[in-house]
């Protein structure tokens, strides 16, 4: 007996000289298949509708081939944390050194950052080095501008969302604001981390995207609008750098 089979989705696509992975997820509000070329998570992303719709999504693989080649050819390149590659620090390409004979901790010298130890563990220690960097410049930023607002911050974090740079939450708490950016950030220029900076301390007087906030954002750094021009264009990149080739 012959029985109708449920076509299923490939993992990977081999697209524009990569091999892509495939997600497909199912999604209770979705009435039709959907496609996107995810630019930071480097996948081709499928919503489908609660059942079905595989023949529908598989349909619009083919039919969108050439339109996905295309984005995924303008895609960033994955920068590895590995000996002799270049990643970007305060916005500035920086030389990964790494000799066993260098000091373990990571020191930044001009255009090289030089570390020693073993050079399995370079990958991670480099991140953690990063993120505390990151973690320190957001920390006075965000001090200094909370300070000339007359308000606190009760606690900043770094962590490593993909979609927003920085988050402010508990703005109105007695005890203060819980501030969290990307620790991305410390590989971008100094005025766009602090415009985020900016952003989010605006955001401890208005809890919304008003022209009031934007009124003051602008008064606490008035390159607010270049950071995000800086970041529409360059901040993509960001989340291939520490990524394996
Ligand atoms: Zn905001």
């Amino acid at each position: 007996m012959l029985r109708w089979r449920r076509p299923s989705l490939p993992d990977h696509l081999s697209l524009a000289g990569r091999n892509v992975p495939v997600v497909a997820t199912r999604r209770a509000t979705a009435r039709a298949v959907k496609l996107k070329a995810n630019s930071i998570a480097g996948a081709i992303e499928i919503s489908l509708p609660p059942s079905g719709g595989e023949a529908a999504a598989l349909a619009l693989l083919n039919s969108h081939r050439d339109w996905l080649e295309a984005r995924i050819a303008a895609w960033p390149r994955p920068i590895p944390f590995a000996p002799g590659y270049i990643i970007p620090i305060d916005g500035a390409p920086v030389l990964i050194d790494w000799q066993a004979g260098h000091p373990r901790t990571p020191r930044l010298e001009s255009e090289r950052l030089l570390l020693g130890g073993p050079a399995e563990s370079v990958a991670p220690r480099l991140e953690r080095w990063l993120k505390a960097r990151a973690k320190a410049d957001l920390e006075a930023a965000t001090h200094g501008f909370a300070a000339r607002l007359g308000r606190s911050v009760a606690r900043v974090s770094v962590g490593d969302p993909a979609s927003r740079w920085g988050s402010c939450a508990g703005w109105n708490r007695p005890e203060g604001a819980r501030i969290a950016y990307s620790w991305r950030l410390i590989l971008a220029p100094a005025f766009v981390r602090h415009a985020i900076a900016a952003h989010e301390a605006a955001h401890l007087i208005h809890p919304n995207h008003s022209p009031a906030f934007h009124k003051l954002n602008r008064e606490l750094d008035p390159r607010a609008q270049d950071a995000r021009r800086w970041l529409a264009r360059h901040g993509a990149a960001l989340h291939w750098v520490g990524r394996a080739l």
